[in-house]
């Protein structure tokens, strides 16, 4: 029997021309077309002349991978901005949420939510360690009991049944902070043998962050699984320069087969809640109505202020009270973006360090609010930007546009490395840069069918100017989108172009390895 007559070469629905092809790998960029069919990448050839229904052309322009950030928060705002305009204006076209050890419990509802909230990047969870222990033991100082364990195991192993990536930790905070190492291990290895990952924010990173290095080093090797290092930072003036240490600790674990890596977002500021960064563990343990309890209690309420005071001395708190920013304060939103020495003064105070930890205490009793903290050096940063092992994550959220003053993280994380650390400062190559935003997060999660153009794979699809993309985001005047992004496309279709979003909302939710 004859085949059937060859059908017509088929057209392409959107050919992207004359780019310079950055293509995720690391490797040289090159020049060549790209077409989509669908939502894949149907070609790459030096010149694709197949009539298409939309034609880009990218001249003079990078054409990459869509960045993934495997750190956000995005769950505060992608209800309210589906589009997520923060991350998409910046060529993210898929965002991880649940990090830090804290994630909805079940994930299953949640990511029905997510499918059903049509929004434009892709979507993808962690399941934290931080709720599963509250879940089961709530915010206790205590070790599990065998009985206990096993529900938390069974908690985990239904987070990635339900479609996580893996499991986060937030040791740091409370209820992960009265974990021990050897639980965080025993859990762990559920998601290592589903096929997940364990991702990390440290239990220190201040004056513990070498000793805290190697415990999240421990939990992989003894865990059996990769285990990263989330938004690697050194914080507080006596611990600059222990960065040296922990990339050789990671780069020691690498040497003999542990998995390790980290990632990173390019500024000198963190941002947590003021509770979290500036009152000790002990003080917050039990919840919010224990820690007023205490400090009612006329000697621990002292001691909890000494605390503070040394905190801000040394650690997150920059040595300085106009160190430690208001980003949102739900009670009193005149505070934010204020000053904590300002807050200080305008409560009619001089703006020392112990007048500061009163102000502290102040809105610790009124509800608390979220803080910027800048106690994080240049040369610290840097040095683990060039580091092979990290690659980008934003730990932004999704801004309602003007509302507060959050960390510029969420507005120019992905722009900044690119027009910053790749072109005004050369720490890296543009092509280690793309790297470190797409193939190296996509391979790290298993995302294995994005985060490199190579034809057959999904067309989330970057096109930039090198030579004027850029963060414009500050501390100040953080709701400002990035400049030098000209296209986006998610799952084949263009989410961003001419400065605007577009009506499509292409984005899906993404399903870990052992999704049910
Ligand atoms: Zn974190």
């Amino acid at each position: 029997m004859l085949a059937a007559p060859r059908a017509q070469t088929p057209s392409f629905d959107l050919i992207i021309r004359n780019g310079r092809i950055v293509d995720g790998t690391g490797s040289p960029w090159y020049r060549a077309d790209v077409a989509i069919r669908g939502d894949a990448i149907a070609r790459i050839a030096p010149r694709i002349d197949t009539p298409a229904a939309r034609v880009v052309d990218a001249a003079g322009k990078v054409v990459s991978p869509g960045f993934i950030d495997l750190h956000t928060h995005a769950r505060r705002g992608i209800f309210e901005v589906p589009t997520a305009d923060n991350y998409v204006r910046q060529g993210v076209t898929t965002i991880f949420e649940g990090p830090d050890g804290g994630s909805p419990i079940p994930l299953r509802p949640f990511l029905d939510r997510v499918s059903a909230t049509r929004i434009t990047p892709n979507f993808a969870m962690f399941v934290g360690q931080g709720s599963v222990r509250d879940q089961v033991i709530g915010p206790a100082d205590r070790k599990a009991t065998p009985a206990e364990l096993d529900r938390m195991r069974a908690l985990v192993q239904q987070g990635m049944e339900d479609g996580a990536f893996g499991l986060s930790s937030g040791l740091f905070y409370v209820p992960g902070t009265f974990t021990p190492t050897a639980e965080v291990v025993e859990l762990a290895r559920v998601a290592g043998r589903m096929g997940g990952i364990y991702i990390s924010h440290m239990r220190d990173e201040a004056s513990r962050v070498t000793d805290s290095v190697r415990e999240t080093i421990e939990i992989g090797e003894k865990g059996g699984l990769p285990t990263q290092v989330t938004h690697h930072k050194v914080i507080g003036k006596a611990n600059w320069g222990k960065s040296v240490d922990t990339l050789r600790l990671i780069d020691e674990a690498r040497a003999r087969g542990v998995d390790a890596t980290i990632d990173q977002y390019p500024y000198t500021a963190s941002s947590t809640g003021i509770g979290s960064a500036l009152l000790p563990s002990w003080a917050l343990e039990g919840g919010r109505e224990s820690t007023l309890k205490r400090l009612q209690t006329p000697s621990s309420r002292s001691e909890i202020r000494s605390e503070i005071i040394r905190i801000i001395k040394d650690e997150r708190g920059g040595g300085d009270p106009q160190n430690v920013q208001l980003a949102r304060c739900d009670w009193d939103h005149s505070l934010d973006g204020k000053r904590l020495g300002d807050v200080t003064k305008g409560r009619g105070q001089e703006p020392t360090i112990e007048n500061a930890a009163d102000t502290v205490l102040w809105i610790i009793e009124r509800g608390g609010c979220q803080g910027i903290f800048h106690a994080i050096n240049e040369d610290d940063l840097q040095r683990i930007l060039r580091h092979p092992a990290t690659m980008i994550g934003s730990d932004g959220e999704v801004p309602i546009f003007g509302q507060a003053s959050p960390h510029p993280r969420s507005y120019g994380t992905f722009v900044r490395v690119l027009g910053r650390y790749v072109r005004e400062l050369k720490v890296i190559t543009l092509e280690d840069a793309v790297r470190k935003m797409s193939a190296y997060p996509a391979q790290r999660t298993g995302l294995a069918d994005r985060g490199v153009l190579r034809e057959g794979l999904k067309a989330d699809v970057v096109v930039f100017d090198p030579n004027t993309i850029r963060d414009r985001a500050t501390f100040e005047q953080p709701h400002q989108y990035g400049e030098g992004v000209s296209v986006v496309v998610v799952n084949g279709q263009v989410a961003f172009e001419d400065g605007k979003m577009t009506s499509a909302r292409p984005g899906r939710v993404l399903y870990g390895p052992a999704r049910k």
